[in-house]
């Protein structure tokens, strides 16, 4: 079928049979041209390729027949009454039944001496033997088809749109791919054996075998990681031409420092501080991000660098995603550096506080425009204007995967060139050093894909003297059991949490919510005092109930998941985690850090309701480990990179086709990458690649 006057911009709504109704469901896809169109990647091939003789067809076989039409009939069925068309077909071995439900129009569409492709399984039912609902497609032999007798693509659809007809609409414009610009350089497409892209992206539509649907999965797969490779790289080149003010390392100081904790760093944490000591010491901007478990000790890692920053005269910004945290982190630094020349303020919509003492906002501002406030602590109220001291040497990110691009970047991207009055620099601009922390563990592929403009720092070792955590999946029978558990804990002196997912009673799905909850644990443990804690109380509210449970004043915490982050408390030894199926590995592994910090030995359960093999099996695999990487990779694996991070991802890269899983496709694109801009860095020499780039970046910044 050839195609008059339509080219790859032509709108999808000029092609034959779009109407309005498709048009809709096309637009819900991200269809608007028939480039779009050509673009849409099919998820997965049906194999509908193995062609197999009538008579030698077995039951349960799936398989694809090439025979004629000897009979085709609308019937009724006796009892149910429903209306089924059923056909008679045959070839030289045999022939066989088939049968469709509520497919009326297939009798019009079939006629008695067509040789047609069908392909579906064989099955024995009430009706005797035959293929139920199969697919089916005319066909010549020796003529290509699009739906059977082949791999056959699968899409995803919207509304009434099916796969068979994007397949119908997409093959007779797959010839425009032809004119499609390749902005992958011929040297790397030719070093690697690439297909070209009109082959490679015919051939993951409708490839003649598996080797051809690989390789263009392979190249394409490629394409999204080498350009999101050439994007990191682009941001590590362009900040390497920025300044940044030189902080040089404090050796008394930090000895002193680290000599007052009362504990002693782990390796990882020496080795990180000492990185992230290194790069602020350099006129360059740090961009590193420190990865490390729940209870990893970051912090103190953090404030060495506060600290340094501080001792060379520069101001910090610490921003944290809640309240809670900025609380915690504000109490736990200013202990930290106690007796050293340092002042905290701290800033959140509803909170000032300088030196842990409530101040007005105005109060605050004053001190910070002052230059009073040397480490200013706070939540998304630092990205407001007027909020932030001059002099900002160093930005501290905490749990960085939950602010978006533009909102880190804000911090550290105002323009505010660094106090004139510091002699040589001659207003030179200079940037900030970023610290990003999270204690997601993040794979490697998805690291070096989402960070590959980041250096990595990584804590993997815990803090000597842990007591690793058990985690148990328990039955609603052993519920009371469970309870009486938690009752034994509460009387030895200890404290616990119990999770749940959601906070109102709004929901349909009978997940326990956390108010109803903490209703019912009050007349199951009377005596005890019990917390509530969610997203909904105000921050006064929130504040008194975090410092009522630090304080030991409430045994039992129920709590949504507001708990994930945050939350220091040592004593705290036992925690229920309800509907448990609706958490990701790592966000459940983020919960569980919130005990087993202290010397006492601690324990989890995890009560849900779900009947799913899968979820149970992958709860499964949560009691098994208690190493967060084990875990990430298992979330990747099963759930795809958002399930690590948890809900917004603003910037995260959206592949059509890569995966994060193919570490030695994602290694190539690297090493290509790296070669590539090694002495080309602006790609002068690839003007396709670098518009294409830049299309690309800006989009996904408008996202
Ligand atoms: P996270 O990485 O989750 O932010 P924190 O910095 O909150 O971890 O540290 C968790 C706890 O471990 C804190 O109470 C901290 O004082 C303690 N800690 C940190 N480093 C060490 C260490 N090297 N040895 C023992 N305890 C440590
Ligand atoms: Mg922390």
């Amino acid at each position: 079928m050839a195609l008059i006057d339509v080219s790859s911009d032509t709108p999808i709504t000029a092609l034959a049979r779009v109407g309005p109704k498709a048009a809709r469901d096309f637009d819900k896809l991200g269809i608007h041209t028939v480039r779009d169109l050509i673009l849409h990647f099919p998820f997965r091939h049906e194999d509908f390729s193995r062609i197999v003789p009538a008579g030698k067809l077995k039951i349960g076989e799936r398989a694809t027949l090439y025979c004629q039409v000897m009979e085709i009939k609308n019937q009724r069925s006796p009892r149910k009454r429903r209306q089924y068309s059923e056909g008679l077909f045959e070839d030289e071995s045999g022939s066989v039944r088939a049968v469709w439900f509520n497919q009326p129009y297939i009798s019009k569409m079939l006629r008695r001496g067509d040789w047609v492709y069908l392909a579906g399984t064989l099955e024995e039912s009430y009706f005797g033997l035959h293929l139920t609902n199969p697919v089916f497609e005319r066909a010549e032999p020796n003529e290509q088809t699009l739906h059977a007798g082949r791999l056959v693509p699968i899409y995803s659809t919207r509304g009434g749109l099916t796969s068979r007809q994007i397949r119908t609409h997409i093959a007779p414009c797959l010839p425009l791919a032809r004119d499609f610009l390749d902005s992958l350089p011929a040297e790397i497409r030719s070093r690697n054996n690439f297909p070209n892209l009109s082959t490679a992206i015919h051939d993951i539509h409708f490839p003649d075998s598996y080797q051809k649907l690989e390789a263009a999965r392979r190249r394409l797969s490629f394409d999204e990681l080498f350009r999101a490779q050439l994007m990191a790289l682009a941001a590590r080149h362009k900040l390497d031409r920025m300044n940044a003010p030189a902080v040089p390392f404090d050796e008394a100081a930090t000895k002193t420092f680290v000599a007052s904790l009362p504990f002693s760093l782990t390796t990882d944490q020496r080795k990180s501080a000492w990185a992230i000591l290194r790069d602020m010491s350099k006129p360059r901007p740090m961009n590193r991000l420190l990865e490390g478990d729940v209870g990893s000790g970051k912090t103190v890692v953090a404030t060495i660098a506060i600290l340094n920053a501080a001792l060379a005269g520069f101001r910090t910004l610490y921003l944290a995603p809640t309240e809670i945290l900025a609380t915690q982190h504000a109490n736990t630094i200013s202990r930290l550096l106690k007796g050293f020349p340092t002042t905290i303020g701290l800033l959140t919509s509803s909170l000032a506080k300088y030196q842990g003492a409530t101040v007005t906002r105005a109060e605050l501002e004053e001190k910070i425009s002052s230059g009073e406030v040397t480490v200013l602590i706070g939540t998304h109220a630092l990205l407001e204007k007027g909020s932030r001291p001059a002099n900002v040497g160093l930005v501290i990110v905490d749990e960085q995967h939950r602010f978006g691009v533009e909102q880190r970047q804000r911090l550290r991207t105002e323009k505010r060139p660094l106090d004139a009055a510091r002699g040589r620099e001659k207003r030179k601009e200079l940037w900030p050093h970023l610290l990003s922390m999270t204690a997601t563990p993040i794979p490697r592929t998805l690291a070096l894909t989402v960070y590959g403009d980041l250096d990595i720092s990584m804590l993997r070792e815990l803090p000597s003297g842990r007591i690793p955590i058990v985690t148990k999946l328990v039955r609603e029978s052993e519920r009371n059991k469970t309870y009486s558990l938690i009752r034994n804990e509460i009387n030895a002196g200890r404290q616990g949490f119990c999770i749940c997912p959601l906070v109102s009673e709004s929901d349909k799905l009978g997940v326990r919510a956390a108010t109803a909850e903490f209703e019912k644990l009050k007349s199951i443990f009377p005596d005890f005092k019990l917390g509530l804690l969610h997203g909904k109380l105000k921050s006064d509210e929130k504040q008194k109930v975090m410092e009522e449970f630090s304080s030991g004043k409430i045994n039992l915490l129920v709590a949504t998941a507001v708990v994930e982050v945050g939350i220091d408390v040592p004593n705290a030894t036992i925690m229920i985690i309800e509907g448990a199926d609706r958490f990701g590995l790592a966000q459940l592994h983020q919960f569980r850090g919130r005990i087993g910090r202290g010397i006492h030995a601690s324990q989890v359960f995890l009560f849900t309701e779900t009947d799913s093999m899968e979820s149970r099996e992958r709860l499964l695999t949560f009691t098994r480990t208690n190493d967060g990487f084990t875990l990430a990779e298992h979330d990747l694996k099963t759930r795809g990179p958002g399930q690590i991070f948890g809900l917004d991802q603003s910037g995260f890269p959206e592949f059509k086709i890569a995966n994060f899983q193919n570490l030695e496709l994602l290694e190539l694109a690297r090493l290509e990458a790296e070669n590539l801009t090694k002495n080309d860095p602006e790609l002068t020499n690839y003007p396709a690649l670098r518009d294409q780039l830049k299309i690309e970046s800006v989009k996904m910044h408008l996202e």
